[in-house]
């Protein structure tokens, strides 16, 4: 019997969501989905490429089409094909599709742990947390375990992996990353995303820079083979740490692929264990990888389901600002703050920033400000070259903002200037000091943690993790000034 075609989503593009050498392939290009939001110019790059270069290696067996939307594109299709299968895609919306329009909706394949592993394990807890979740996936998958027991007798090396950035120096002096040479594809890409911005199809934000990021399974496969040689063995130590001339630090920079469904997960977890195995790289760096792949990103993908859709719309802070220009716009000359902008330098430019900046720059600066954690879960989304649908709720909702009232972190992620301060060198380069919270030298981190702190003491009273900061409140005598000057501290243009 001929196999089914199977239709793949633009995020389905390894070989493991294709069950043999021969299967035929449908591909849709849909204008509504490229045009339905402001993306970042990178990340539309990004996608279309891959689309594009998946088929051009696929050859005759794929039936590419491009179409005003998904239903219509397959529907055309189908009038050519018998049977058509998918495999369970990354977001409610694309399910529903799938569900209408093909004959099959096949398991999901790109993550580490199947909807029933998850289901049985979080059976009978009333705490889903993180930790618990990796340690059984560990065991589940036997990944650095020796008999029952961790390998190196500890199930997490947090305290190792938290160094700072080295001093006298503006980079870790690792050599390059890992970078793509663009070719006629990327070429044809730019110059249909031009024309479709000028006719207002579609419409971008962010700089058009030269493509970065991995968008085929060769050269998925390259830059794994990069990070593993070049950068894993300093990954532990620098996990956290931020510096103004390294915009990638030791991190691998394979959430695109890994996202695009270029690489398997697993794959890549693999060939780090092998690594620790051959004495090329620490444990701690090892650990710490293994830790994002098969807890932290398989746990967001479970969560993303578990929790449905009005989670995003979750506001236990009730944090109702809107998102300010500078943010929408992707505009650093608004920002005097020297981390910030540089954050927001990196996102314009590349899509992309590592976690900490992330959780500790971006997402600290929006809950110390209210900003309203919807609209941030879709500027995460819209802006960064791997936001997906499914990544985002549990890491800004949840983990970011809080704005779950607790559910899966057990205190809000922020902190003062201090913490920037340790972790990088952003602080020398700043008009303001991190020591000080009102007044014109006064950190917008610090003066925000304070005001935070202050507007939702009742709260985090009974916290046990907030309470000693909770009790510092009452020491600071200029706890008036520090309400009134948060808001717009930190964005007057230079
Ligand atoms: C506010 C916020 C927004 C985020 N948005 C995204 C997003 O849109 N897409 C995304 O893939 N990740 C997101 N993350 C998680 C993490 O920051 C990125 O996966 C990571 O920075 C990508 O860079 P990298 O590939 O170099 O990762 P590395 O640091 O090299 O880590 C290796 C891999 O682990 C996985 N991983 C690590 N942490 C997480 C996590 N918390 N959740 C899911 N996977 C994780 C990723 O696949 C990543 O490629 C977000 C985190 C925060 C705090
Ligand atoms: S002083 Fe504050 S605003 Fe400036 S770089 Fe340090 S933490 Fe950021």
């Amino acid at each position: 019997m001929d196999p089914d075609r199977r239709w793949l989503f633009g995020d389905q593009l390894g070989p493991h969501f294709l069950d043999g050498p021969d299967q035929p392939v449908l591909m849709v290009e849909s204008m509504s989905v490229l045009g339905a939001h402001r993306y970042h110019r990178a990340k539309l790059h990004l996608v279309l490429s891959a689309m594009r270069h998946r088929a051009a290696e696929l050859g005759e067996r794929c039936d590419y089409r491009r179409a005003s939307s998904f239903a219509a594109g397959v529907e055309e299709a189908r009038v050519a094909h018998e049977k058509l299968s998918t495999v369970h895609p990354t977001s409610r919306s694309s399910l529903a599709a799938a569900r209408a329009l093909t004959d099959e909706v096949l398991a999901p394949r790109g993550f580490c742990s199947a909807f029933e592993d998850f289901t049985a394990w979080a059976e009978g807890r009333t705490s889903l947390r993180m930790e618990e979740f990796y340690r059984a996936q560990r065991r589940r998958l036997g990944v650095l375990m020796r008999g029952g027991d961790p390998e190196g007798g500890r199930w997490n090396f947090d305290s190792e992996n938290r160094t700072p950035p080295p001093r006298g120096q503006s980079t870790l002096s690792l050599s390059e990353p890992w970078s793509p040479t663009e070719d006629g594809i990327d070429e044809e890409v730019r110059a249909d995303l031009d024309s479709w911005e000028r006719d207002g199809t579609v419409r971008s934000v962010g700089r058009d820079d030269v493509r970065r990021f991995a968008v085929t399974r060769d050269e998925a496969m390259a830059a794994l083979d990069h990070f593993l040689r070049y950068r894993l063995r300093t990954f532990g130590s620098y996990e956290d740490a931020m510096m103004s001339g390294d915009w990638t630090m030791s991190h691998s920079l394979l959430s695109v692929p890994l996202n695009l469904g270029l690489l398997h997960p697993l794959e890549v977890v693999d060939a780090a264990v092998l690594e620790y195995q051959a004495g090329r790289a620490p444990l701690n760096a090892v650990e710490g990888l293994v830790r994002q792949l098969i807890g932290w990103r398989d746990y967001t993908w479970h969560t993303y389901w578990q929790t449905g859709p009005d989670y995003t719309k979750e506001n236990a802070l009730d944090a109702r600002e809107p998102l300010p220009e500078w943010w929408e716009e992707l505009d650093p000359s608004q920002v005097d703050a020297a981390c910030m902008a540089d954050v927001l330098t990196s996102v314009r430019d590349h899509g992309w920033t590592h976690h900490i900046p992330r959780l500790m720059v971006l997402g600290s600066w929006a809950l110390q400000r209210g900003l309203d954690p919807a609209a941030l879960n879709s500027w995460f989304r819209r802006v960064f070259v791997d936001g997906f649908t499914w990544v985002m709720p549990a890491n800004v909702i949840g983990m970011s903002q809080y704005a779950d009232g607790g559910r899966f972190a057990t205190k809000p992620y922020t902190s003062g200037g201090a913490y920037i301060d340790r972790m990088s060198d952003y602080c020398g380069q700043c008009p303001y000091s991190p020591k000080v919270r009102t007044g014109p030298d006064a950190c917008p981190f610090t003066a925000g943690y304070w005001a935070f702190l202050d507007r939702h003491r009742p709260r985090f009273a009974g916290n046990h993790r907030m309470k000693p900061m909770i009790g510092n409140l009452d020491r600071l005598k200029d706890l008036p000034l520090v309400r009134q000057e948060v808001v717009t501290r930190g964005t007057a243009p230079p």
